[in-house]
Parts: structure tokens; C-alpha cells; sequence
């Protein structure tokens, strides 16, 4: 139980491959409660219906667990103030959207979506932002129940003070005050009855009994909306405080098509998860020369919330390495050491699943490393070389590549079903056969021609390994096709 009545959660949503930044602000939050002796809690916040799926989760679930970020209340866990996920507590939300209709806080909008594209459209073209302008506003509330009577559709929105500033105090960026008018009339009941993520936040919050929410700074410019809400409601407000996001070595915003953004690729590499912890962990505490190998209890000692940093953390994979290194050279004893080992070569079953497939192929178990070697690999070691035996064209080599990496990101799900339609539809796109398409993606994937079969290769990779060995492939294929012109 909680000694400091400390309550902070992470409440991801899951719509897509468990992502560093996520587990970075878990860490923060993990590392609070420890410090202060409170409790870390974990929300799923899925109302976005058409893009969260129970796979990304479960992903999200095994992600912060591997992380060694354990939750005390959770949608697995349970806990005395669930359920945890949003769109298990889909009934709870509307009494308040009904409270603050009620208490004139918030108004029934029948705007079409067409409207509000014009509207947006307009204010581009006249150089102002983009917000609601207020139109249903205007309506009486006969007018109201004639329109809902009429089976006209609606969402909630919320009012917004027309002058003034919201002021608060930011745990990181201190004294913040940003105009009303700056502010959007949020919708918080979309049409389709789910509320929207900044409804569901702020009720959430507070009905769980968060003392302190520590976010990614892109949330600053909301807490407007979240404080009138608290207000509106009569409640109080946690303390907030908004995180910098990671950023690569140039600044630029942290992202999949530059570095590797997911969980899962890091732990299919063979990070331990004590040195990433450790490598994110480095930006929330003051680290001594000689001193930079913490474990999660010395970092939670060392965390000092009020003496936190607006310079944003820099993904430096170099440091990673390096810490990573020392951790598996200096703090795991040799039988840790051997064990780790093969835990990280069986996860996800890939060890037992790729000798399956190797059995057929081999004639000595001593060609299997040669084989099956490219399923735990870091890298592959393509080079142009690798992708000269093909009878496609450089041109042709990279057009397949490109374009199974760009279809490949819509894919909803990542199976050895869905790998082999999505190549099939590929290869119809491009008016070829699926056997002149699928010899370059053995070449990215494995460094060889002769290797297991595509699909299951694939699945037991995962798509964010996958994904990077597609992206170093276009860029040894992309010099060929310069040598080539
Ligand atoms: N669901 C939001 C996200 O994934 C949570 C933001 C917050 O912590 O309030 O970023």
C-alpha cells in the first residue's frame, strides 16, 4: 500500500508497436512512485476505437514488463479503481458529458464533418488556426431537441472562456500561462458515444486518484482543456508535469524512419533491459563520472522530481551500446550471463520455431548457424554483393523493396497469414510474380539466398527488425541503382 497517497499511471494507447518514448515515460513514473512510495498504475487508453487492437496491448503489456516496470493496478492486474481500460468503462463516461450539458459547460455541436473541413480550409487560406468557430453555439435548447428528435447526429463540446489565460504551474516548465482564446471548443462525446481521449483523461485521473501526472511534453498546450474540465467538475487537479520528448543526435523528432522507435527491436537485438532502463533513467537523475552503470533501485534513489531538466534527451544508440556492453561485461556473472543468453534467444518461441523450419534443410546440425544463424543476428552484413545474384534489376530490386516497406506499415497485424497476403497483393500492385518478388526480401532479410521460408522468417523476425533490415536493403540496393545510371 501507498505510505505517500503518490498515485501516477502510464496511459498508453494502443494503437501501434510498444515505442521508447512510451516506455521513457513509464520509467519517470515508475521511478516517482518508488521514490516518493506511492503507486504506479497502468490505464489503457483505447477509445480510439478504429486504431487500438488487443495485440498492440498485449504488446504494450509485455513491453513495460520486460522493462521491469511492474504496475500495482493494471486491465491484467485489476486493482480497486478499474476496470483499466478505457473501452471497458465506455458507460461511465457520459453522466458527466450530461452534468456539464446540464451546468451550461459544454453544448451539442451537429456541425458535419464536411463543414468543419470548409471551416478549417477557410482559416488556413486566411492565415489563422484552425478551431471551432462557435456556429452551434447559437441554438436554443427547443432547438436542440428538435434537431436530436430529428435524428440529427452530434457531438459534445466543451465551452471555452473567450478572454483571459489559463495559468498553472508545470512541474518542468514552471509558471505556464496560455490565451482562451488559443484554445479549441473540444469535442468530449464524439458522435459515436466514446468520449475523447481528453474527456476520458481528465474523468479517469481523477477517479483513480492520480496525484501527479508526468507525460511527453506534446500534452503541455492541452492542460488548458484538462483544468477547465477539473474545474467544471468541481475536482481537483493533479501536478502536472510535462516531459521533453527524446530527440536523435540532430534534434529531429524521434522516429521509426530514422532509428529503430520499438521496444521489441531492442530486445530482439539483445539490450538488456537493465541497460536501457539505465540509458533513459541517465536523463532523469544527476550522474556522478565513474558512475554511470545504476540499477532501477540506484536510479529510483538519485530521482529528484524538482530538479528536472527542459533539454531534451538525446537517443544516442552509441551510448547505448556502450552502457550495454558494460552491463553484460561487468554486472552479470558468467551463469547470468549464459542464462540471459538463452532467454533472449528463445523469446517469442524463435529458437524452437526456426530450428522447425531448419529441419528439413539441413543435412548437418553444423549448417545451422549458416542457416538459421540470420534470426538472432544484429545485422546481416548486406552489401551490394549480397543483392547481385538476383535476376531483378537493381531498379527493379528497389521498387519491390520500397514498396514492401511502405505497405508493410498498414498492415494491422503481423502473422505468417497476413506477411503472405500482403505480399501477394504487393506483387499483384506491381504486375509480377510473387517469386520474382520474394528472392530480393530473402536477400534483405537474411543476407543469403538460400535461407528459411519468407513469411515465417518474417513473423519470427517482427516487424520492427524487419522493418530496419528493409530499410539498410534500400540503401545498399539505392547505390546500385547510382552505380548503374
Ligand atoms: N494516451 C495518451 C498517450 O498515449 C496519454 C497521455 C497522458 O498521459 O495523458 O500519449
Amino acid at each position: 500500500m501507498t505510505t505517500s497517497g503518490v498515485r501516477v499511471r502510464i496511459a498508453p494507447s494502443p494503437t501501434g508497436e510498444p515505442h521508447v518514448g512510451t516506455v521513457y515515460i513509464a520509467l519517470f513514473n515508475y521511478l516517482f512512485a518508488k521514490k516518493m512510495g506511492g503507486e504506479f498504475i497502468l490505464r489503457i487508453e483505447d477509445t480510439d476505437a478504429s486504431r487500438s487492437t488487443p495485440e498492440y496491448e498485449q504488446k504494450v503489456l509485455d513491453a513495460l514488463r520486460w522493462a521491469g516496470l511492474e504496475w500495482s493496478e493494471g486491465p491484467d492486474v485489476g486493482g480497486p479503481y478499474g476496470p483499466y481500460r478505457q473501452s471497458d468503462r465506455k458507460d461511465m463516461y457520459w453522466p458527466y458529458a450530461q452534468d456539464l450539458l446540464d451546468k451550461g459547460h459544454a453544448f451539442r455541436c451537429f456541425c458535419t464533418p464536411e463543414r468543419l473541413d470548409k471551416m478549417r480550409e477557410d482559416q488556413r487560406a486566411a492565415g489563422k488556426a484552425p478551431g471551432y468557430d462557435g456556429l452551434c453555439l447559437r441554438y436554443s435548447a427547443e432547438e436542440v431537441t428538435a434537431k436530436m428528435d430529428a435524428g440529427e447526429a452530434s457531438v459534445v463540446r466543451m465551452k471555452i472562456p473567450t478572454e483571459g489565460a489559463c495559468e498553472f504551474n508545470d512541474g518542468v516548465y514552471g509558471d505556464v500561462s496560455i490565451p482562451w482564446n488559443s484554445v479549441d471548443m473540444q469535442v468530449l462525446i464524439k458522435a459515436d458515444g466514446m468520449p475523447t481521449y481528453h474527456m476520458a483523461n481528465v474523468i479517469d485521473d481523477h477517479l483513480m486518484k492520480i496525484t501527479h501526472v508526468a507525460r511527453g511534453e506534446e500534452w503541455l498546450a492541452s492542460v488548458p482543456k484538462h483544468i477547465l474540465l477539473y474545474r467544471y467538475f468541481g475536482w481537483d487537479e493533479p501536478k502536472f508535469m510535462h516531459l521533453s520528448l527524446m530527440r536523435n543526435a540532430d534534434k529531429s523528432k524521434l522516429s521509426k524512419r530514422k532509428n529503430p522507435t520499438s521496444i521489441s527491436y531492442y530486445s530482439a537485438l539483445g539490450y538488456l533491459p537493465e541497460a536501457l532502463m539505465n540509458f533513459l533513467g541517465r536523463f532523469f537523475v544527476q550522474i556522478a563520472e565513474g558512475e554511470e552503470l545504476l540499477t532501477m533501485d540506484q536510479l529510483a534513489e538519485k530521482f529528484d522530481p524538482d530538479n528536472l531538466s527542459k533539454a531534451g534527451a538525446i537517443f544516442d544508440i552509441q551510448k547505448l551500446d556502450w552502457l550495454n556492453g558494460r552491463w553484460l561485461r561487468e554486472k552479470l556473472t558468467p551463469e547470468e550471463f549464459i542464462a540471459r543468453t538463452f532467454e533472449w534467444a528463445s523469446e517469442n518461441q524463435r529458437l524452437t520455431e526456426g530450428l522447425k523450419l531448419s529441419q528439413s534443410r539441413i543435412s548437418k546440425l553444423g549448417e545451422l548457424p549458416q542457416l538459421a544463424g540470420f534470426l538472432l543476428a544484429n545485422d546481416v552484413g548486406l552489401t551490394p554483393v549480397s543483392f547481385a545474384g538476383l535476376k531483378t534489376t537493381p531498379a527493379d530490386t528497389l521498387e519491390i523493396i520500397n514498396t514492401v516497406q511502405a505497405d508493410f506499415e498498414k498492415m494491422p497485424e503481423w502473422t505468417v497469414e497476413s506477411i503472405d497476403q500482403e505480399l501477394r497483393t504487393i506483387a499483384d500492385k506491381l504486375g509480377k510474380k510473387l517469386r520474382v518478388v520474394t528472392p530480393p526480401l530473402f536477400v534483405a532479410m537474411s543476407g543469403s539466398s538460400r535461407s528459411l521460408p519468407l513469411f515465417d522468417s518474417m513473423a519470427l523476425l517482427g516487424r520492427s527488425v524487419v522493418r530496419q533490415r528493409l530499410k539498410i536493403a534500400a540503401t545498399v540496393v539505392a547505390s546500385m541503382v547510382g552505380v548503374e545510371k
